[in-house]
């Protein structure tokens, strides 16, 4: 997960912001200012969509920059995983990434792994978020917890509450060997073996833990290449998948190169330079961050914002029943932007400021 640099989580003061912002926006586009859906924030455009598209899957842009149609969503429960903060309604991605989700988490537990706590995916849509990510914008990312599931049903509460554990050392840049564990190991090794997985971000000390393990048996692993270090990630692991067929518009990231990646690259991590603080430029006022809107993203993100909607949730719930035919024949049309009343606005409910990074 990469911040987007809302740290205290979202505040009840920047929601109520947050919220008139958008009733005024709308107002505008109401009152008939044709393209000023294109000019609000995308990310309150796309945290509104509360239902996928109903069209064949696809990824649009880069999976820091788009939006996916046809995004189906992980079950809340499955015998081997359990989803995490359902509030935030970010258990969507391509079908391919969530039947993988359910692959990964049958496969750990026949390696000894008691289950899977699934946390972020995409937004029903993908889209820039409201808080947290800067990526998982196109339905190929996801986070899992390095948490084990516990031997029952998590309550919709403590999926909201309950926190991952840090795998580190307090104040250390190493895995604490109370925490981590060979069975984690396996985990992140049985993930990254998936031909459809293009990376995998874990914390240097994660990286690091799996070279002492796997390093010197493993020179030239290609898996082993795909874990690449990365700020954050300490308390989940992030898997990423490649563009999937069907997606020509999906912009694939550059390979991660040869090599187990334990060498060079991963001593660079514990040197002082990716900790320190960013030099502001001397005599230069900071630059004012960049509100991403709908013209930021790919042209296809506004068509995908506007279409069709399923009847309801169970009908793209990625379960043995899953029908995408029987899902296109329930759709039904979502109010188009320019035409969205702010009194229908539906509640953005707010993000808990404890949550993993
Ligand atoms: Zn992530």
């Amino acid at each position: 997960m990469m911040n987007l640099g809302i740290p205290a989580g979202f505040s009840g003061v920047s929601l109520r912001k947050a919220v008139s912002a958008l009733v005024v926006a709308t107002a505008a586009v109401t009152a008939g200012c044709g393209g000023a859906a294109a000019q609000q924030a995308a990310k309150q455009l796309f945290g509104r969509a509360s239902l996928p598209t109903v069209s064949a899957p696809a990824s649009y842009g880069f999976y820091s920059k788009g939006c996916v149609a046809g995004a189906v969503a992980m079950p809340v429960d499955g015998p081997t995983w359990q989803v995490m903060r359902l509030e935030r309604n970010r258990r969507w991605g391509h079908p391919k990434l969530i039947s993988l989700l359910q692959k990964l988490s049958r496969e750990a537990v026949q390696d000894g792994w008691p289950g899977l706590l699934i946390g972020d995916i995409s937004q029903p849509r993908g889209g820039p978020m409201l808080s947290g990510h800067a990526s998982h914008q196109i339905g190929l990312d996801a986070d899992i917890w390095l948490t084990p599931m516990p031997n029952r049903r998590l309550s919709v509460a403590e999926r909201a509450n309950m926190s991952a554990v840090s795998m580190l050392k307090k104040n250390s840049l190493y895995v604490d060997p109370k925490k981590w564990s060979p069975a984690r190991g396996k985990l992140l090794a049985r993930a990254a073996s998936y031909p459809e997985v293009q990376r995998i971000f874990v914390h240097p000390g994660i990286k690091k833990a799996m070279c002492d393990t796997y390093g010197a048996s493993h020179a030239n692993d290609y898996w082993m290449n795909k874990l690449r270090p990365y700020w954050g990630h300490y308390y989940h692991f992030h898997v990423r998948l490649f563009c999937q067929d069907g997606s020509p518009g999906c912009k694939p990231q550059q390979s991660t190169g040869s090599g187990n990646g334990c060498g060079k690259s991963l001593a660079w991590w514990f040197t002082s330079e990716p900790w320190a603080p960013k030099k502001p430029k001397s005599g230069k006022k900071p630059a004012k961050p960049h509100v991403v809107t709908l013209n930021d993203l790919p042209k296809a993100c506004a068509a995908v914002l506007e279409a069709p909607a399923p009847a309801d949730a169970s009908l793209v719930t990625l379960t043995a029943g899953y029908d995408p035919e029987m899902a296109r024949a329930t759709a039904v049309p979502v109010p188009a932007l320019s035409r969205m009343a702010a009194s229908r606005l539906p509640v953005i409910p707010p993000i808990p400021a404890k949550r993993p990074n």
